[in-house]
């Protein structure tokens, strides 16, 4: 196993249902398509992480967790709000995002990179790879170091969220999948049948179940 920790409280501790907000609007594209990969992302983590249920609002007073777009060190939110931003993307430029731990919780984007849906095109990146390993910082994983995967330090076109990080936030996570697998004999089944269904090998399955607490 190749995932790592990342610091901080976990977001799903307290509460099964998560709500997420963007702040404002990215220059490369429009906000349609900006929702739709943001949406896209939450669902690919909420997958692997039932019971809990991370839910788009458009009210930022809801919002657990906010992803907003930073060219310099002030920014503007769609409510009109202008707020300093926490990461200076000036005195960091090699920076192309990041992903406060919970409680806080915001994702920033640095907007002075090209972000498109395909990556295609010099220097152009894919803002749903770009999402995908910041919301695994939120959920609670550090960088990894295995081949081609989403939490690999620095960007990687052919980066996918593989096994490695799925069992490493579940196993982050597994006390409250713990519980709710305890509470329900359904969300049982369902948890042993998600968990086994990610891996391969007998013998990790058994680790990994053992980590759950579903076998001895
Ligand atoms: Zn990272």
């Amino acid at each position: 196993m190749a995932f790592t920790s990342f610091g901080g409280t976990l977001p799903l501790d307290d509460n099964d249902t998560l709500y997420y907000h963007m702040a404002n609007d990215g220059t490369d594209l429009d906000r349609y398509h900006q929702l739709r990969i943001l949406s896209a992302v939450w669902s690919a983590w909420e997958y692997h992480l039932w019971p809990f249920r991370f839910i788009h609002t458009e009210d930022i007073n809801k919002a657990d967790h906010l992803t907003f777009w930073a060219k310099d060190d002030i920014i503007t939110f769609r409510d009109g709000r202008q707020v300093e931003s926490d990461f200076k993307f000036l005195k960091n430029p090699g920076v192309l995002a990041v992903q406060f731990s919970a409680p806080s919780g915001s994702m920033i984007l640095n907007d002075n990179y090209d972000y498109s849906l395909d990556a295609k095109g010099p220097n152009s990146f894919d803002l749903e790879k770009v999402m995908k390993h910041e919301l695994g910082h939120y959920m609670g994983l550090g960088h990894s170091k295995a081949p081609s995967e989403i939490m690999g330090a620095s960007y990687d076109e052919n980066a996918t969220l593989t096994e490695d990080s799925i069992i490493g936030v579940q196993t982050r996570q597994a006390k409250r999948l713990q519980i709710a697998a305890t509470n329900n004999p359904a969300a049982k089944r369902f948890t042993k049948h998600f968990v086994m269904g990610v891996i391969d090998k007998p013998k990790r399955k058994r680790s990994c179940l053992q980590r759950l607490g579903l076998k001895r």
